[in-house]
């Protein structure tokens, strides 16, 4: 499946109506048992698209954000995009306020490699150890 767009993904499991059974047109099927059948093949869709190689993140909220830049916090450090470069770094910040850039600049799509390798080494480390 690599390669392979989101909305294919979700496209290749669309759902097929079924008196009983939450059903797909990929052949995966659940008992209803009562339950929100369109939450259960929300779910299955989640399910394909994890399957596929995707990661569903929710995104932080900024905790600065000015007319010059935008920043996120990763525990102690800052994750800064400067608006007139359009370029983002991960930054140290010290008590005084100034900002040292560490890694970086990065372009959108460097951003979005190191983002993603990130996401990835996340999943392999697995959850729960802070
Ligand atoms: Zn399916």
């Amino acid at each position: 499946m690599s390669g392979q767009d989101a909305r294919d993904v979700i496209a290749a499991h669309e759902r097929v109506h079924g008196m009983r059974l939450a059903t797909c047109k990929c052949g995966w099927e659940e008992p209803i048992r009562g339950r929100d059948v369109t939450v259960l093949h929300a779910a299955h869709q989640l399910d394909a698209l994890t399957a596929a190689g995707f990661a569903i993140v929710k995104l932080p909220e900024p905790i600065h954000r000015c007319d010059r830049d935008v920043a996120w916090l990763s525990r102690d450090d800052e994750i800064q995009v400067d608006y007139d470069s359009r370029r983002s770094s991960i930054c140290v910040s010290y008590p005084d306020g100034s900002d040292i850039p560490i890694y970086g600049p990065w372009d959108a799509d460097r951003a979005l490699d190191v983002g993603t390798a990130l996401i990835a080494a996340h999943a392999e480390a697995g959850e729960g150890d802070d």
